[in-house]
Order: C-alpha cells, then structure tokens, then sequence
C-alpha cells in the first residue's frame, strides 16, 4: 500500500504533524536525514497509525501514490534548500513539496518559481500553534497553486484545528509566497498581542500595586469577555504560578529579557518595503530587543523619574478596568495595521487575499486564538473592501467608547514612569488616523524648502516648488 503523503524532518513539529495524519487514518511515509529519529518515531508512536518508514530519499519517494505529496519540516534557511534540491531530481510533474518550516516569504517566492519552470508544485505553508497544535491541529496557512490545493486541501484540513463553528483552520491563501506571508504577519500581531498583554500586567503591577496573583485573577476575568483568548489564558496561568524553588511568584524569576527568533522583525522589514504602518508590531519588536540592551539598561538604571503613589483600593480597580478599555483599543489597533499590511501585499504581490477567510482560520489551532478574530471575520464578510477595521461600526464604536480610559492609562503611565511603547504608538495612531490635519503639511515644506520635493496645495491642483532660497515665489512644476 502507498502512503497518500509523506513528511520529511521528524524533529518536534514533523513528528507531531506525521503522528496527526496517522492519527486521521491516512497513511503516512516518513524519513528523516538521520535515520535513528524515523526509527525513534515508529518505536514510540508507531502504533498510532499506519506509517511507512523510509531510510533513503529513494525509499521514501517510492512509498508514496501519485501525485506525490512531500511536507518538509526541516529547520528553515539552507537545510530547507538541501532537502528541495535532494528530492525534487526524484519527483515528476504534478508532484507537490509541501514546506511546513518557518521559512521567508521572499524564499518561498524564489523557491516556488523554480520549482514550477519544472512542473512541481511548490506549497509554501504557514503552520501555527506550536508542538501541541501539530499534534492536536494547527492552524495551517498554504500558498501555491489552486490546483495544489485541490489535491492537497482535503488532507491539510482534515488535521487543521477547528474553529467554535466546526470550520476547519485552513484556506488556501493564494499563490506564492502568500501563506509564508500570512503566518508571517500573524506572528508579528503574535509579537503585539504579548507586549500589550505585557505592558497591561506592568501597569496593573505598577500603577494599581496588584501582586501577579491578583493580576492573575483579572486576566481570569477579562478571558470571559471580549479579550478571551489563548494568549491572555496562559498568562494568566503564568502569573498564577509560583516558583517552586523560592516560593516567589514565578514571573519575578524570569530574567527580563524577551528573545526572539525573527518573524517579527520580518513583518516589520517587509511593512516598510511595503510603507504600511505597524508600529504595534515595530514597538513589540523594539520593546524585545531594548530588554536585551543589559548595559544600556544598567547604565540608565539611576536616571531620575517620578515619584509613584499606589492608589488606594477602589482607584485601583477602576483603573484595572481602564487597562482593560485600553488593552482592547490597542489590540484593535494592532489588528488593523496587521491587516492592512497583509491588504497592501495582497495587492504588492498579485495574491488578492480574503482577509475575512485568514481571520477565520487564526480563530483556533494557533497561538492568536480569540474569540475577537471572529469579529473580525464578520467585518471583513460585511466589506470584504473595508479600508481597515477601524472602518467596521462596530470596531469604531467600540474603539471610540474606550478612548477616554485608554487616554487615562497612557497618561497615567507617563505621569508614574511606565514604558507602555505599544499603548502609546496605538493611541498615537489612532489620534494620527481621526485627526482632520496632520503636521505632514509642514514635513512637506519642509522637504520642498531644503530639497524642492514640491508640494501640492489644498486649494487648487499641480504640483509646486516655491524658491525659498531666492524671491519666495512660487512656481508650478508639473
Ligand atoms: P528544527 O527547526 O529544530 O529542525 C530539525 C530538523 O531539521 C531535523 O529533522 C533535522 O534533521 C532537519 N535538518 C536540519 N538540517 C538539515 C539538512 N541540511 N538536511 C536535511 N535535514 C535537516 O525542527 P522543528 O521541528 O522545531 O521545526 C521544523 C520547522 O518548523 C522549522 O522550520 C521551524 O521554524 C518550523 N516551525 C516550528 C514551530 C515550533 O513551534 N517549533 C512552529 C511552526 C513552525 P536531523 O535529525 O538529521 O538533524
């Protein structure tokens, strides 16, 4: 019997989504360059389902029906190119390499276009949700051809996460590079949902004086409401937890520095190709790599700030819900410009993606799981055109009921010396959005005064220079 796919690259993530197709009752051919984690897998999971192992590319490609369906899990970067350059001389028209690693949309793009001048079809697909979610269902993001999809859709969705409604967590994104692109940006929204999560905590530790317990507790809260999600559950489970070695709350254990393997500096670097703002994701991304800065850090460590005064009691639980408004305002913010990234690359790259149906497939399997990405699928299916969420009645209602609290907690983290960058940028963009003049009148002239980059006027057409260095006066130029 042949395997109806196979999965090369057995470490974690391979294993795991090899094990979720067996688990499904398909039949799977499995290799790995060193042959002992294969043999590792079947002797401990073998029984799980139907596997072929195979030692040899050889074997392996010769295990599976036609056309053949590959997943490659290796690390991403080079080894990725090695093993596409060792099976594809193996492969036939009509063939599919499927790439489940974190690779670059811009590799996947050149990978792709290679691999089609030969006829195989080359998916690029974005996959989240870590170990657990390769195992139990992912969220999963493929690229490449519709007609790869047609082949390969039913399979992938079979062992995708379902969303509350049953709908699996997979679509076909669209061509190329669009699921690497996609997983991309939702783990640069990964990136902004954690600091404002982050900076929440640090303003209900700091500003309210809650211990992580009570803090806990709140979070708890908030998950039964409009933040409910994956990311404010674990952290609350994170919070709660004590160090079992000193007794002290476990956060206050953790060295204070976030690292961070890419992703979200590659959604920030693709936005400024692209000029679309992100400064959610730009501020998470930065927010990381300042924690890093140790002596920087130490350097400031006696730099003056101001005097805080805890609140007292009920002061501070109606700030804890001001941090919720505001926690809220922020994410809706983050969301928006993660979308109209993915809206100006859509229309960048020729992938004319639906925004509607990549909100639905992150409602589970992946680690921005909420309750919210459902709102946002319905906005998205009301106008599919919408110029942002902050365009959608009810986002804008919502978002405008929160703006006095969310003005409050940013100004009250000024006032007491608390870095809230992610608060800060989103509130700056939304009052950058709504507000009927922006001083880019005066950038402009700027530009026109020390460059004659021109400029246009508000009260008639053309483009203009005026001569600052000599008469002042001004000339048309177009
Ligand atoms: P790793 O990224 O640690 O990669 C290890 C695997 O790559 C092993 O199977 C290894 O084979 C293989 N490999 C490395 N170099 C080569 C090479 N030159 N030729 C052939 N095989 C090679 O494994 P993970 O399971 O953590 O991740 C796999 C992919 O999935 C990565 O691209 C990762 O970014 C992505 N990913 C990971 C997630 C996670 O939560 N971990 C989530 C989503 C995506 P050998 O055993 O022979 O060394």
């Amino acid at each position: 019997k042949l395997a109806q796919i196979g999965v090369t690259g057995l470490a974690v993530m391979g294993g795991n989504l090899a094990r979720n197709l067996a688990r499904h009752g398909h039949t799977v051919a499995v290799h790995n360059r060193t042959a002992a984690r294969t043999r590792a897998l079947i002797g401990e999971f073998g029984h799980e389902g139907t596997f072929l192992p195979a030692e040899t590319p050889k074997d392996f490609v010769a295990s599976l029906e036609r056309p053949r369906r590959i997943v490659v899990m290796v690390k991403a970067g080079g080894p990725t190119d090695a093993v596409i350059d060792e099976f594809s001389p193996l492969l036939e028209p009509g063939d599919v390499i499927i790439d489940g690693g974190n690779a670059h949309f811009e590799d996947t793009r050149r990978r792709e276009e290679r691999l089609r001048s030969r006829g195989i079809h080359f998916v690029g697909t974005g996959i989240s949700g870590g170990e657990e979610g390769a195992l139990h269902g992912p969220s999963i993001m493929p690229g490449g051809s519709a007609e790869s999809y047609r082949s390969l859709g039913p399979l992938l969705e079979d062992i995708a996460a379902k969303a509350p409604d049953g709908t699996p967590c997979c679509t076909h994104i669209g061509p190329d590079g669009a699921g690497h692109f996609v997983k991309m940006v939702h783990n640069g929204i990964e990136y902004a949902d954690m600091q404002l999560i982050a900076e929440a905590y640090h303003l209900l530790r700091h500003i309210a004086g809650y211990e992580p317990a009570r803090i806990a507790e709140v979070f708890d809260i908030w998950n039964t409401g409009r933040l409910d999600s994956y990311l404010i559950e674990i952290t609350a489970e994170v919070l709660a937890h004590t160090d079992p070695d000193t007794g002290a709350p476990f956060v206050d254990v953790v060295q204070d520095r976030a690292e961070q393997k890419g992703t979200g500096r590659w959604t920030v670097q693709s936005a400024l190709d692209l000029g679309v703002p992100v400064s959610g994701i730009a501020e998470a991304v930065f927010a990381r790599a300042l924690s890093g800065h140790v002596e920087l850090r130490a350097a400031a460590a006696s730099l003056p700030g101001p005097r805080r005064t805890p609140l007292d009691p009920r002061d501070a639980a109606r700030f804890a819900e001001q941090v919720e408004q505001a926690l809220y305002a922020s994410k809706v913010v983050s969301y928006t410009q993660g979308f109209h990234q993915m809206q100006a690359a859509g229309q960048a790259y020729g992938w004319d993606l639906d925004l509607g149906a990549i909100a639905a497939i992150w409602r589970g399997g992946c680690i921005i799981r909420a309750a919210f990405l459902d709102r946002i699928r319905a906005a998205y299916a009301a106008n599919p055109a919408a110029p942002g969420l902050l365009a959608d009645p009810e986002f804008a209602r919502e978002v405008g009921e929160a703006q006095s609290a969310w003005r409050t907690v940013v100004a009250d983290a000024a006032r007491d010396g608390v870095p809230t960058p992610g608060f800060s940028a989103a509130l700056a963009y939304y009052d950058a959005l709504r507000a009927e003049r922006l001083p880019a009148s005066l950038t402009q002239a700027q530009r026109d005064y020390f460059g004659a980059h021109t400029y246009r006027r508000t009260d008639r057409e053309g483009a203009f220079h005026t001569r600052w260095g000599g008469d002042r006066t001004e000339q048309r130029t177009d």
